[in-house]
């Protein structure tokens, strides 16, 4: 996990810093949201990808209602398509298009096929929605991946497990981007 480049433009770069500075957002109610991804957790390992989608719409519309926003529509796959003619922010288990505000996830790998596991899906359904809510509310266009930007996604991802957050380690790098330093991240949230 790795931050974007900073760009070089200076609105951009305002853009950037502030969604690097966010790193607070607010929750939705434990309930429904939990119970719902329960549900995502049942269907994910029955493979049975219609109730993926059921319990993925039905997340996105608990959390779209609570943040203020339209739902972004919700796309399963078997498996991640391997060209597009629109635009997508792509991630390694889902991706966003902002012009259809459409997220798609893949339930299986591209290259071994192998079932995406459920915390890995609930963690990119939360990312892709965040790059939704950027868009569409805290006014962050470009929608940047940020230190912020993947504070807010496990503040909310640990929130809908009921797990404690971990508060991310950062490595900063020469050219300015910022990468997750994991061992010092998952020995601090364990107490060590
Ligand atoms: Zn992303």
């Amino acid at each position: 996990m790795h931050t974007d480049p900073v760009p070089r433009k200076a609105s951009e770069k305002e853009e950037y810093q502030r969604s690097d500075s966010m790193a607070e957002i607010a929750l939705p109610p434990a309930e429904p949201i939990r119970a719902l991804a329960l549900t995502l957790k049942e269907a994910l390992v029955a493979e049975d990808k219609k109730a993926v989608r059921a319990a993925c719409a039905k997340m996105l519309e608990v959390l779209a209602q609570f943040y203020g926003v339209e739902p972004p529509d919700i796309k399963i796959l078997n498996a991640r398509p391997l060209k597009t003619s629109e635009k997508w922010i792509v991630e390694t288990f889902g991706d966003y298009s902002p012009d259809t505000a459409r997220i798609r996830l893949w339930m299986r790998t591209a290259v071994q096929k192998k079932a995406t596991s459920y915390g890995v899906m609930l963690n990119t359904l939360v990312h892709e929605f965040f790059h939704h809510l950027d868009m569409v509310s805290l006014n962050l266009p470009e929608t940047y991946h940020t230190r912020g930007f993947y504070e807010r996604v496990g503040l909310l991802y640990h929130h809908i497990q009921d797990t404690p957050v971990k508060k991310i380690v950062w490595r900063s790098q020469s050219d300015g981007t910022y990468h997750v330093d994991w061992g010092k991240t998952m020995s601090r949230s364990s107490g060590k």
